[in-house]
């Protein structure tokens, strides 16, 4: 029996360690986080009077760690409040606390004779049963315990997290030869479920998978470069999304990773392989050492492939060009083939578009993608047991939309290969009889089910049942009711998901009909309902650009009745008498969150990004917004009156200021979660846990939400909101218009002119927030604002 893991520890504070550490703490698994004692005071400590004795001094290292945890952006920690979850401590008088702990991940400097020499320190003090881990790039695993005991080995494997680990999909594990395999089947669970990552099993080779590939194919594309004469920005304009790759393509990831790692990973492999022409490519070439020895090694030296220059007219871009080791403004790229993989949609159709139209970037664009496709086929079986391990660990670890075997397929199996023979390369000998078996692609749909080519035949691809896909229910034909801007799906066990799918899952007359028609259609056949969906964000909002439309043409009447359509299908949904789950994920902001309120709960993914965000438009929220933060005001407070205030003052300044939330954890912050609502981490469960959670309510006996009255602060509290905004006026903190929003926002929330304490009914709620709004379309500033939110996608201040 596995013991399983409630607290860990982390060994090394650095880079990774201490970000490991914040995710597990957001993870909710407690830790300790241990680093070396410093052998010198810092002049602050000196000062201070302090010794190398001390307790701050000895744990500094780890002490500072967290502390920078808490300022990095993007930001490790999921709430600053969990790195209390994370303990400092060194490893001289802490390593006996080992004992007390039953996961032990080490992330110290990635040198061999370091990492061994600490791993004998720690079996010295590893009670048996703890799970130890290393978190090394590339080391090889067995060479790690070589000479530690059996049982050790036996608990001993590689999780090696992707940097930023809290926002990497990809962990790879990694056995040993004597890794218990009960170990690593938990292993595997624990990180996928608790950790929210994408686990995939990479045998014990050097960099493993997604490494091996991903450094191989940043090196053949250099060499190409070097060879034709291309420039920096050209090569990033082919590899990037015109290859189904991120933005930041080939350069701009380099100078992020930074090149001394870089060369560091590579020099690994080059140390490892006799292979020659494996050997060859991973030397890194001259211009790559010259950089380094420059100190020109990416973002953190503020220089590498390219660089900032401030201008008189702003921040201009440079990269550097080769011949003469100078920087050069960056020069716009483009051409047929650039533009006719940007004309189509999906990273498939993009490559093919790209490799279709002839030109020196679809020759730019082959010659790299071929040897990374020829790489990871001839890589099978060494570097790992299945092509969807492959192809997952290039997704997940470096943002491919496809992996290397999926690209093979979209480009057409026998095309690609029938050019590659032509051209010279040779094939793997397994590739070659799969085509001569008259297949023609690696993976195979039939019906609901994805096969894979394994061992000379189909093998499927299992997904876990807890994998809901809607995607996949809908090419099941289980869409029960469709509109343009959403459907209604069929989720299993009398449950049926509400699934937005308008351009950024905007909110438009469309998707309300397809509430009120779903709330029909679960009302009589179904047990509940799930609201989520898979866009790239949950709902970025109410379609903004109608509502302009409306405002300059001055259709207050239509505007009225669209904010009317708006309330009462958010209330048709509260009072649906079955139990609803919203679970949105990433940017849900204004009507966004107002589709989530109705809900009996809320499942927020870990990264949601969750704000009522009006004012940045110049308005407030109408579709129920205020009136379900003045009702939650007045919950909170029961019966004290002097709390009532309190509660409505921190929703005032949160809407006031579009304070948006930095994950799901946060929105308690922000007052939008609620004691029944929940945070998951793994963005493939998200479905099937809201499915649970309708099912559970379900089967408890479900007990609709009924009408409840709102006690409000009324005028007196309203002047109390309304003085605030005065002074942030006064102190030139907010615009004279960002006030007259404030003050509407605070008599809206306050309950208008009624006095303190009054109880008011949902609906006068909602004719206020109405009101409210339709006066605000009508300031020229307000309309000024939503145009520029269209144009320029972010908020105008004025
Ligand atoms: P880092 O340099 O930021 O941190 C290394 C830590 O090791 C420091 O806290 C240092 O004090 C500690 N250390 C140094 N010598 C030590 C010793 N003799 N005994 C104990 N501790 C010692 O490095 P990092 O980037 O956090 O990398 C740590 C590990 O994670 C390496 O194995 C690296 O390959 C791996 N890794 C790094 C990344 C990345 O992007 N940085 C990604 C994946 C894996």
């Amino acid at each position: 029996m596995v013991q399983p893991i409630q607290r860990a520890a982390v060994i090394g504070s650095g880079v990774m360690g201490a970000a490991i550490a914040a995710h597990l703490a957001g993870a909710g698994i407690h830790c300790l986080l241990l680093d070396l004692v410093p052998a010198q005071l810092t002049e602050a400590e000196a000062k201070k009077g302090l010794t190398l004795e001390h307790p701050a001094v000895r744990n500094r290292l780890a002490v500072d760690a967290i502390a920078r945890l808490k300022k990095t952006k993007p930001a490790p920690l999921y709430s600053e409040a969990f790195a209390a979850r994370i303990t400092p401590g060194n490893l001289e008088d802490d390593l006996s606390k080992l004992s007390s702990v039953d996961w032990i991940i080490e992330v110290v400097v990635e040198r061999l004779d370091v990492k061994r020499e600490l791993l004998g320190r720690i079996e010295k003090v590893w009670k048996p049963g703890t799970i130890v881990s290393s978190n090394t790039s590339g080391i090889s695993i067995n060479d790690m315990v070589a000479s530690c005991g059996a049982e050790f080995k036996r608990h001993f494997l590689g999780t090696h997290f992707f940097n930023p680990p809290r926002y990497m999909k990809l962990l790879e594990i990694i056995p040993g030869e004597t890794t218990d395999p009960e170990i690593v089947s938990y292993m595997h669970g624990f990180c996928e479920r608790r950790l929210g990552k994408g686990v995939v099993v990479a045998k014990d080779t050097p960099n493993f998978i997604a490494n091996r590939i991903g450094t191989y194919g940043l090196l053949v594309t250099l060499r190409n470069m070097l060879e034709v004469g291309y420039t920096v920005e050209e090569v990033d304009a082919v590899t990037g999304p015109a290859l189904g790759r991120p933005k930041s393509a080939t350069f701009r990831t380099l100078d992020l990773v930074g090149l001394d790692t870089f060369v560091h990973v590579a020099a690994n492999v080059h140390g490892q392989t006799a292979a020659t022409a494996e050997k060859d490519v991973f030397s890194a070439p001259d211009v790559l050492g010259s950089m380094v020895d420059r100190g020109w090694i990416g973002e953190k030296q503020g220089q590498g492939f390219y660089k900032k220059v401030k201008t008189d007219s702003g921040t201009q871009i440079q990269a550097l060009r080769f011949d003469t080791m100078e920087y050069e403004p960056v020069r716009k790229v483009s051409s047929a083939s650039l533009e006719a993989a940007k004309s189509v949609k999906g990273a498939g159709n993009k490559i093919k578009a790209l490799l279709g139209t002839k030109d020196r970037y679809s020759e730019l664009g082959w010659n790299t993608l071929k040897p990374v496709l020829l790489y990871a086929a001839h890589k099978l079986g060494e570097i790992a047991d299945s092509i969807a391990d492959i192809d997952n660990a290039m997704k997940w670890g470096f943002n491919w939309e496809l992996g290397p075997f999926e690209v093979w397929d979209a480009i057409g199996l026998a095309a690609a290969a029938e050019r590659m023979e032509a051209e010279g390369d040779v094939l793997p000998d397994w590739v070659r009889a799969w085509i001569d078996a008259g297949h023609t692609s690696f993976y195979e749909q039939r019906n609901d089910q994805r096969f894979y080519a394994h061992g000379g035949a189909w093998s499927e691809l299992e997904t876990p049942a807890e994998h809901i896909s809607l995607q996949r229910l809908k090419q099941q034909n289980k869409v029960v009711l469709s509109n343009t801007g959403a459907s209604l799906i069929d989720i299993g066990d009398g449950v049926a998901c509400l699934e937005f799918h308008s351009p950024n899952n905007a909110i438009g007359a469309d998707i309300l009909t397809m509430i009120q028609q779903s709330v029909e259609e679960v009302r009589r056949n179904y047990r509940g309902l799930v609201i989520a969906n898979e866009g790239r964000h949950f709902c970025v909002g109410a379609n903004v650009m109608l509502l302009l439309m409306e405002a300059q043409e001055e259709e207050w009447d239509e505007i009225d009745l669209i904010i009317r359509q708006f309330q009462n299908t958010m209330l048709t949904l509260k009072r649906l008498e079955k139990p609803v789950v919203a679970a949105p994920h990433q940017m849900t902001l204004g009507g966004g969150v107002e589709a989530c309120l109705p809900a009996d709960k809320i499942i927020f993914s870990a990264e949601t990004y969750f704000g009522l965000v009006e004012t940045g438009v110049g308005l407030i929220p109408a579709g129920g917004g205020c009136k379900e933060m003045a009702l939650r005001s007045s919950r909170m407070a029961g019966s004290t009156d002097a709390d009532l205030q309190s509660f409505v003052n921190s929703y005032f300044e949160t809407i006031a200021m579009a304070k948006v939330s930095t994950s799901g954890h946060d929105t308690k912050r922000l007052g939008y979660m609620g004691p029944q609502d929940s945070v998951i981490i793994n963005q493939d469960r998200r479905v099937y846990e809201a499915k649970m959670a309708v099912l559970e309510m379900d089967r408890v006996g479900y007990e609709p939400q009924e009408e409840e009255r709102i006690r409000v602060v009324g005028e007196p509290g309203k002047a109390v909101m309304q003085l605030g905004a005065y002074t942030m006026q006064l102190g030139n903190y907010i615009s004279d218009h960002d006030r007259l929003i404030a003050n509407k926002l605070a008599h809206v929330l306050a309950g208008g002119n009624v006095p303190a304490n009054s109880l008011v009914s949902e609906q006068y709620m909602l004719d206020l927030e109405r009101e409210a709004f339709l006066s605000l379309c009508g300031e020229p500033k307000t309309q000024a604002r939503m145009q520029h939110m269209l144009a320029k996608g972010k908020p105008l201040r004025n």
